[in-house]
């Protein structure tokens, strides 16, 4: 069976060669007799597996040494609640940057642990753009700062960071994390699912200073909710999701054979500026997000008309283009184009969006 080209927003597309060495080695990982999904999480050959896919990650991101990685579950959603318990004294001042859904998940997971504050929101303009935060903006006491660095719903993105100067910056990295260059250390703290950029569902990664990971902590804090337990354990406090780790391993060794991060970051501004293009030129595609603060990740469009945009997506998927709906709060399409979706796969879709529009304007 011929693969498609998937522009699904995640769990998403993954590069061919990392599903093929997982085929491989599926039955019988490296001739030890059995798959790492039966392996026990405690043993040497796990062990290397785990430590492999951190110092892979490390080296990729330029992780500072300073910083702790963990391998948790829970997906990026549980971190809304695990950041703020672990980084805010309860009823704590904690600021939020409200710039799409799961800006506003966090920020209403932040409300039950402390005085989670908006200090902007542009959900007034359906999340169109990201609104600038001068520093004044920022409460003094406040325990962070946190911003949804993309915003995969609405197809926004923060192509500067915010000044925060002594208060730390919180960045949900789901969506672009391994797409584009950030310096860890302009951070605190880094969190990603890791389905969009990373490989399977199930897997979550945080990186944290460690002087953040505070020693004592509220006791209603659950063991498993407590970034020092995780730490100190080697993110085997209980069974770690033992498959999505080892394949979050391959996928970044497959970044780094690619040619890092920087190099994939190139690609994808590529890639974005020839969808984008042929949207701003368009006359019946238009572009959902603001150009100055546009996604390289997540391209959101719309059609003159739902009618339209049906039409247009059964073209396209029978062009083996598939998952090109947009989320159902914005409508319209969403092309996610992360690392694994090659240039090539852009380029049918642009082909695809040219063939309609002429067959619409007769
Ligand atoms: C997908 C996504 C989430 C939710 O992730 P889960 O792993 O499903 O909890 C949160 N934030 C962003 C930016 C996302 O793209």
């Amino acid at each position: 069976m011929q693969r498609v080209f998937n522009f699904g927003a995640g769990p998403s597309m993954m590069p061919l060669p990392v599903l093929e060495e997982i085929q491989r080695d599926l039955v019988n990982y490296k001739g030890k007799g059995l798959s790492v999904m039966e392996m026990s999480h405690r043993t040497p050959v796990y062990e290397a597996i785990i430590e492999d896919a951190e110092a892979t990650l490390r080296r990729i991101m330029n992780i500072p040494e300073d910083y702790a990685v963990l391998f948790l579950q829970g997906g990026a959603s549980l971190q809304f609640s695990m950041l703020a318990m672990n980084l805010a004294k309860r009823g704590q001042t904690m600021d939020y940057a409200v710039t799409g859904q799961f800006a506003k998940k966090a920020f209403e997971e932040g409300k039950r642990w402390g005085n989670a504050v908006a200090v902007t929101d542009s959900g007034a303009d359906h999340y169109r753009y990201i609104p600038k935060i001068a520093p004044h903006q920022l409460h003094e006491d406040a325990a962070f700062l946190h911003i949804t660095v993309n915003n995969t719903i609405f197809g926004t993105a923060y192509n500067t960071l915010p000044e925060t100067g002594a208060i730390p910056l919180v960045g949900d990295m789901s969506s672009i994390i391994l797409g584009k260059e950030y310096e860890v250390r302009k951070f605190g703290l880094i969190y990603a699912g890791a389905q969009k950029n990373m490989g399977p569902a199930g897997l979550t990664v945080v990186i944290v200073r460690r002087d953040l990971i505070p020693e004592e902590i509220d006791p209603i804090v659950p063991t498993m909710m407590q970034y020092k337990i995780m730490a100190k354990n080697g993110s085997m406090y209980n069974t770690p999701p033992t498959f999505p780790i080892y394949v979050a391993g391959l996928m970044y060794h497959w970044v780094e054979d690619q040619g890092g991060v920087k190099e994939l970051e190139r690609l994808n501004m590529k890639k974005a500026e020839l969808l984008y293009d042929t949207i701003y030129r368009s006359e019946i595609f238009k572009a959902a997000a603001e150009p100055a603060d546009r996604s390289p990740m997540n391209v959101t469009f719309t059609l003159r008309d739902e009618a339209l945009t049906k039409d247009f997506l059964q073209m396209a998927e029978g062009r083996q283009m598939v998952n090109l709906k947009g989320h159902r709060v914005v409508g319209g399409c969403r092309a996610s184009i992360y690392n694994a979706m090659p240039m090539e796969g852009v380029e049918r879709l642009v082909e695809c969006m040219l063939d309609f529009e002429k067959g619409k304007r007769k």
